[in-house]
């Protein structure tokens, strides 16, 4: 049976200025402040569904901005979309990628609040269009990026004691290489018996510093090394796995399911950063961990500090993976000043808990939404 048409009324976009707790230190910004862009699509039926498509940095970690995507959207997207059949996600999304060329931030907004309102009309939770879930929660690393190391020694205890986190990601690649191979093994040291400990240097080194450091994080117990040399170098990326010194990370070099494709074929990685908001949506996220899995690579859930509706849609769809080896970083909400829900999400036991609602399982507080919402004409 064919469920009868349901037209899509509008296509709205929203910017939100959130401040973070702390000031965040990545080797390519400095975040103080994180700018959620929401999406909101209102169906005829009265069904209403949410999608966001936030960055890192404004312009400085990916070639979205939350501005570019909220002026795409509006421009192209919402006039594409709108009157179209809500009832068929797939089709329109497919439409969307015939027409639009990037824009994958952009894609994954609209995508996430299309299938929000199709699942919510189906009456299952979203991870329900993925094939159900495996588990009904996920584990939650910590990022330490203050730029200080008591301070970060202090943060991760913290966190640890309130059974919040106990997988710990070193923002490093900011400063020079022996002071951050020192800081690295400090906070190691510091956790030794209470924590694991990562580093993310988001591209900043060459491949030999890449290989000095590497050699001393063995040492000093670290378990991954995410994204160490530039995202284009593939090459370089496949070599530093193939020593075999810690399990490397892909994340800025993994664009969705062909660049999966062509990392999977060349086995230039060891784990693969799975992020909605890079893949182009869900489904290409969807299609990311089937590559991986097909050639026997561990999944790790990325996040791209996303508030508290992109931080959902990801955790849906990551409850869905056979296998999610290395956890998650879905803790955007976490380093926020403000709660946009009604009822925050469930972060116990080291891990995010997944709700049980239909759709994304969340409400938002759209009054806070509006208060907080960035003026725009
Ligand atoms: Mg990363």
């Amino acid at each position: 049976m064919t469920a009868a048409p349901v037209k899509i009324d509008s296509v709205e976009t929203i910017l939100v200025d959130v401040p973070t707790i702390r000031p965040h230190r990545l080797s390519v910004a400095t975040m103080n402040c994180q700018t959620l862009v929401l999406v909101r699509i209102r169906c005829a039926d009265g069904i209403v569904g949410v999608g966001e498509g936030t960055t890192i940095g404004g312009l400085a970690y990916g070639e979205e901005s939350p501005e570019s995507i909220k002026i795409n959207i509006d421009t192209y997207f919402a006039p594409l979309l709108k009157g179209r059949d809500v009832t068929r996600p797939g089709a329109a999304m497919a439409n969307v990628r015939t027409l639009f060329q990037g824009n994958r931030f952009a894609k994954s907004a609209l995508e996430t609040a299309l299938f929000d309102a199709h699942a919510q009309r189906l009456g299952v939770p979203l991870s329900e269009l993925f094939g159900g879930r495996v588990r009904d929660s996920v584990e939650v690393a910590w990022t330490l990026a203050s730029g200080d190391t008591q301070r970060d020694i202090d943060e991760a205890a913290r966190v640890y004691e309130a059974k919040r986190h106990r997988i710990f990601k070193l923002k490093i690649g900011a400063r020079a290489l022996a002071d951050d191979v020192a800081h690295v093994v400090a906070i190691g040291r510091a956790l030794e018996g209470r924590g694991e400990v990562r580093v993310d240097v988001n591209q900043a080194w060459s491949e030999t510093e890449a290989i000095w450091a590497a050699r001393r994080f063995a040492d000093a117990g670290v378990t991954l090394i995410e994204q160490p040399i530039a995202a284009h170098n593939r090459a370089g990326l496949k070599r530093l796995t193939d020593l075999a010194i810690v399990p490397i990370m892909a994340d800025e070099a993994l664009h969705g399911p062909a660049d999966a494709f062509a990392l999977a074929s060349e086995r230039a990685a060891d784990v693969f950063a799975v992020k909605i908001a890079q893949s182009g949506g869900l489904a290409g996220a969807s299609q990311v961990a089937a590559i991986a899995a097909a050639a026997h690579l561990d999944l790790y859930g990325g996040t791209m500090l996303e508030g508290a509706v992109g931080t959902m849609a990801s955790a849906q769809l990551f409850s869905t993976f056979g296998e999610l080896k290395w956890g998650t970083e879905l803790f955007g909400p976490l380093l926020l000043t403000e709660e946009i829900l009604t009822e925050p999400l469930r972060y116990e036991n080291f891990a995010l808990h997944l709700p049980d609602g239909p759709g994304l399982g969340i409400a938002l507080d759209w009054d806070k939404i509006d208060r907080l919402r960035r003026a725009t004409h």
